[in-house]
């Protein structure tokens, strides 16, 4: 029976259309590839063929045709394949008596839903009994023009049986247990939604599904959402999708905000590519969703702990869907996007294009300022490794464990790797169990700063792959971004430049020191490649170093450096004097043993005494 309409959907639908929702695909030669969406790859194996209508990998072996891919991409059986197919081609299906029902469930519960969308904007707009909903719109200052385009409304108390809508609906011939079934009526009869400003949650299209309401005052629950229906599902629903498909077709990048007032506010500030997870925290089918319009996520949540955490927790799930997703970060004086909107638009705007990756900022969240006892390095390291043990692929990790050991001040050699990748492994255990990843992870192995090196640390070197960020690299930063420190640091200090073990930093303080009073650092006197690496310090952001910072802690960052460049240089004098003294032919000598021992005694007594006391 459906082979007339399956021939009449392939004819009507491109293989390329259908599966480019799912999948970013590229031409080459007579073939599109793209990354399979069915296993996890790095370079496409995933082939189209429109000519063919067929898509095939050749690395996992999938293959077939627009039928075979949406019952594999969606998770659905043949039937249901077509009847999403047979929608977006426009074609009528004659159907099972049961799928029959099913489907004319779900076509009344959309008109029921799109009647009391209409309803509750007639409320709003055109009855005395809106007047709440309109004075809170104006208090959070939402344009008019904006909340009839998001169709907002108001749903009236309903007198004493609170049954407004309901008996709208039934006046329309509906019956009660339609309304239940579209979640619009409670199963005695009373309206869902009363006395709220009602947001309508529609799907891609603008089909309204369900509806998100939100108390007047302090009534509580604040926000209410439609329960599970035959069309609305929290865990898929995103509200203003269907408001946003034009701009993330254009930007390929989605923002993702917390409530229904985050998404005015953003389209009030400009920014129309935004959705919000209504209800619910972000779940990996909205992500899902989300991948298909989007490249890339910024996320923006709430200011506060919780907002965090959900941040948090969305991250790990776009790293497990492989989606990108960076983190606006909201402004310490704002509670939510909606607050900032109102006081000052054009900074949001910014605050989404300056959006950091979002690693990033979990660490910035996570470590905190790493202070420099050893004890606070330590837990700033489990912090961090803890964190980073969330991102199940070593070669996504790998740049984050960098990222972490240059904000520690490890160098290469260091456990920390190790470390992150045994916790890693632990999560993914966890993991396959089923269970949630454990929060924190106990044993607590030290991870105290490695000795450098005695060559160079890396510093010179510029592959950004290399993390080398030792308290030489925080000088040579005092010293690029503020001249003047570099004298200090000699004079009054007792820094020697000698200790330095990058000659790299050693050039750059020494012409640090050599520049005018008040005047920058005299770039045009250093070499390419200092001057490359002066450069990348100069946008270094150090907290001691702004504006507002305290002169104290400043002193005290300068000293710490200064005390681990002595030391390093101490040990690394010792070492080489004790090469050399076993450098010394002969088998056997006392001597010279007992001059180690010497040597290294004196190196501990010097080290009890730094530069300055
Ligand atoms: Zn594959």
């Amino acid at each position: 029976m459906s082979t007339d309409a399956v021939a009449e959907i392939k004819a009507r639908l491109d293989i390329l259309d259908v599966i480019g929702g799912y999948v970013s695909l590229h031409r080459s030669g007579t073939q599109h590839v793209g990354l399979c969406p069915f296993h996890a790859e790095k370079t496409p194996s995933f082939s189209v063929s429109q000519p063919r209508q067929v898509f095939h990998c050749h690395g996992c072996n999938e293959g077939g045709d627009i039928f075979s891919f949406v019952q594999r991409i969606e998770g659905v059986d043949f039937p249901r394949a077509l009847e999403i197919l047979a929608e977006r081609a426009g074609v009528e299906l004659e159907k099972s008596p049961r799928a029959a029902a099913r489907g004319a469930g779900r076509r009344r519960s959309l008109e029921l839903s799109e009647l009391s969308a209409k309803y509750y904007e007639y409320v709003l707009w055109s009855l005395p009994g809106g007047e709440p909903g309109r004075r809170l719109l104006a208090e959070r200052r939402v344009d008019e023009g904006l909340a009839r385009r998001f169709r907002v409304g108001f749903a009236p108390a309903g007198g004493p049986a609170g049954t407004a809508l309901v008996r709208f609906l039934v006046r329309k011939g509906a019956n009660l247990s339609e309304l239940a079934d579209a979640g619009l009526a409670g199963r005695g009869g009373r309206d869902s939604f009363r006395n709220r400003l009602v947001f309508p949650i529609s799907d891609e299209r603008g089909q309204v599904l369900g509806f998100g309401g939100r108390a007047l005052g302090d009534a509580v629950p604040k926000y209410l959402n439609t329960p599970e229906t035959g069309i609305y599902h929290k865990s898929t629903a995103l509200f203003g999708l269907d408001q946003a498909r034009q701009a993330l077709r254009e930007r390929r990048v989605a923002v993702v905000v917390e409530g229904y007032f985050d998404v005015l506010a953003a389209h009030t500030a400009g920014v129309a590519n935004v959705v919000a997870s209504s209800g619910t925290a972000l779940t990996r089918e909205q992500v899902r969703i989300i991948a298909r319009h989007a490249d890339e996520v910024v996320l923006c949540f709430d200011g506060d702990a919780a907002g965090r955490r959900a941040a948090e927790a969305a991250v790990e799930i776009c790293t497990a869907e492989r989606l990108k997703a960076r983190i606006g970060v909201m402004p310490a004086q704002y509670k939510d996007p909606d607050e900032m909107v109102r006081v000052d638009s054009a900074g949001f705007g910014a605050l989404i294009s300056a959006a950091r990756p979002e690693w990033h900022v979990l660490m910035d969240w996570t470590m905190g300022e790493v202070g420099s006892r050893p004890e606070e390095r330590r837990a700033a390291g489990e912090r961090a490794a803890a964190l980073l043990s969330r991102i199940p692929d070593p070669e996504v990790r790998e740049p984050w464990v960098k990222e972490a050991m240059r904000r520690l001040e490890l160098f290469e050699g260091s456990e920390f790797p190790k470390r992150v990748a045994e916790m890693a492994a632990e999560v993914t255990r966890a993991r396959a169990a089923g269970g949630r990843s454990p929060a924190r992870l106990s044993a607590v192995p030290p991870t105290a700063p490695v000795a450098a090196d005695a060559s160079d640390p890396g510093l010179a070197d510029e592959d950004p792959g290399h993390p080398p960020a030792s308290w030489e690299e925080f000088l040579a930063t005092y010293a690029v971004q503020r001249p003047a420190l570099a004298r200090l640091l000699v004079d009054e200090m007792g820094l020697d430049l000698d200790d330095l073990a990058s000659p790299a930093v050693r050039r750059i303080l020494e012409a640090a020191k050599a520049a005018l009073p008040g005047a920058g650092l005299p770039l045009h006197t250093l070499a390419p490649g200092d001057r490359r690496l002066a450069a990348r310090l100069s946008v270094h952001e150090l907290p001691e170093l702004r504006a507002d910072a305290d002169p104290v802690a400043l002193e005290r960052a300068m000293a710490d450096c200064v005390r681990r460049v002595w030391r390093a240089a101490i040990r690394d004098r010792t070492g080489r004097e004790i090469r050399e003294l076993f450098a010394t032919p002969g088998p056997e000598d006392p001597q010279r043993d007992e001059n180690v021992a010497a040597r290294l005694r004196e190196m501990v007594a010097e080290e009890r005494h730094p530069p300055r006391g």
